[in-house]
């Protein structure tokens, strides 16, 4: 059996989780995968039902699957009133420790259909395709933090070791040696001595990828060459807030976040979820775009279970979607016809006809 644990979330969670499971269900049936689905509360779903944003039930769960595949979590009682002290995005913090996912897997990709949807020049983004590594469990989002001088001081530390280097760095040449070979390892080494060591363990490492060019880029600069020529880059491998800020910034690239799927993987679990949180300005109105989370569960197949056939699979189905000009409203432009609109159940029963279509073509080839 191959467990998936799925967690739908809040907001439009539950709406774009479902037919995430819809396409996996499908997969499972036409590749004869035993896939076999559970579901867990978090977040503010999870507060509501127990108390508690990441259950006890749900963690272990999670710990017995191979795969989970999470919607969002949030609400805007929350965002609201920064003094409540149980929140969901806590079961978010606690779930990627306690599962052990230390590295973000984002691929950033240019759907050409949608190239106009992007604020930049399309012959700037034309052919862009970048693949994130991030440190998620680290770095200074988890050192030492505190107030001094009757807390009119504050500071936050970052502190990287050798072994949280070397282990995602490690699935950084990999995921190179899968694509381009060129690997962009981006720190801040002229100031911050985690930087220099981050910057010396890669170029240690380097020397076991012989194939791999890695380019060692200041934060501040990749930041500033990301927008102005996305198309130099393949894999990026950097560290936790350097990520956070970076994989925002190279979201607009894509157009929407709609469209972004995103991966957290460690040694034994993976999770997989859409870029985007729970929207709840549009929540349960059947608006929400379920095409990240769609390829976040492609991202499932193909990392979770080496399903590279059936991942790609997916991703076409997706594409042909776009292709045949059907839209969210979050990516239709003003000369998109009306008809071409479609809301979240539409859109997700496009993409399982045109994963149909695609399946009993290539079984005829
Ligand atoms: P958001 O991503 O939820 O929404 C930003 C904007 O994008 C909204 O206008 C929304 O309608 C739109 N949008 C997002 N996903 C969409 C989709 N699939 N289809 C169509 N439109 C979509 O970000 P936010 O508004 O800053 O946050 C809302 C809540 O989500 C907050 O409570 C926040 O804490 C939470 N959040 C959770 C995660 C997560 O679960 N990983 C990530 C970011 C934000």
């Amino acid at each position: 059996m191959h467990k998936i644990t799925v967690l739908q979330g809040d907001g439009i969670g539950p709406e774009v989780t479902k037919w995430a499971v819809e396409v996996l269900k499908y997969i499972g049936e036409r590749f004869d995968h035993p896939f076999e689905f559970d579901y867990g509360l978090i977040g503010h779903a999870a507060i509501e039902a127990t108390g508690d944003p990441l259950p006890e039930d749900t963690l272990v769960k999670c710990q017995s699957s191979k795969a989970v595949l999470l919607g969002a979590v949030g609400h805007p009682m929350y965002d609201n009133d920064p003094s409540l002290k149980v929140r969901p995005e806590q079961g978010l913090l606690r779930i990627r420790k306690a599962l052990g996912l230390y590295t973000n897997i984002r691929p950033i990709k240019i759907f050409d259909e949608l190239i106009e949807a992007s604020s930049l020049k399309p012959e700037i983004l034309s052919g862009a395709d970048i693949l994130f590594f991030r440190e998620l469990t680290g770095g200074i989002y988890f050192g030492e933090r505190g107030r001094k001088d009757d807390g009119h001081t504050a500071f936050d530390t970052k502190q990287y070791s050798r072994y949280e280097v070397e282990r995602i760095a490690e699935k950084a040449f990999q995921g190179a040696m899968k694509r381009d070979k060129k690997l962009h390892s981006v720190d801040k080494a002229n100031v911050l001595e985690s930087s220099r060591l981050w910057r010396e363990i890669v170029q240690e490492m380097s020397a076991k990828y012989p194939e791999v060019e890695v380019i060692h880029m200041f934060v501040d600069n990749a930041a500033m060459q990301l927008i102005k020529n996305p198309k130099q880059f393949d894999v990026v491998l950097t560290g936790n807030m350097f990520g956070d800020i970076l994989t925002d910034a190279a979201s607009q690239i894509s157009g929407s976040l709609g469209l972004l799927p995103s991966a957290s993987v460690g040694d034994v679990v993976g999770l997989f979820e859409p870029v985007h949180g729970s929207a709840p300005d549009i929540a349960g109105q059947n608006v929400a775009n379920p095409m990240a989370t769609i390829l976040s569960a492609a991202l499932l197949l193909d990392i979770s279970f080496d399903m590279k056939e059936e991942a790609e699979q997916v991703i076409k189905a997706v594409d042909d979607v776009l292709l045949a000009g059907f839209r969210t409203r979050d990516i239709a432009s003003e000369e998109t016809a009306k008809s071409l609109v479609l809301g979240t159940n539409e859109i997700g029963q496009e993409v399982l006809q045109a994963l149909e279509v695609r399946l009993n073509q290539s079984v005829v080839i």
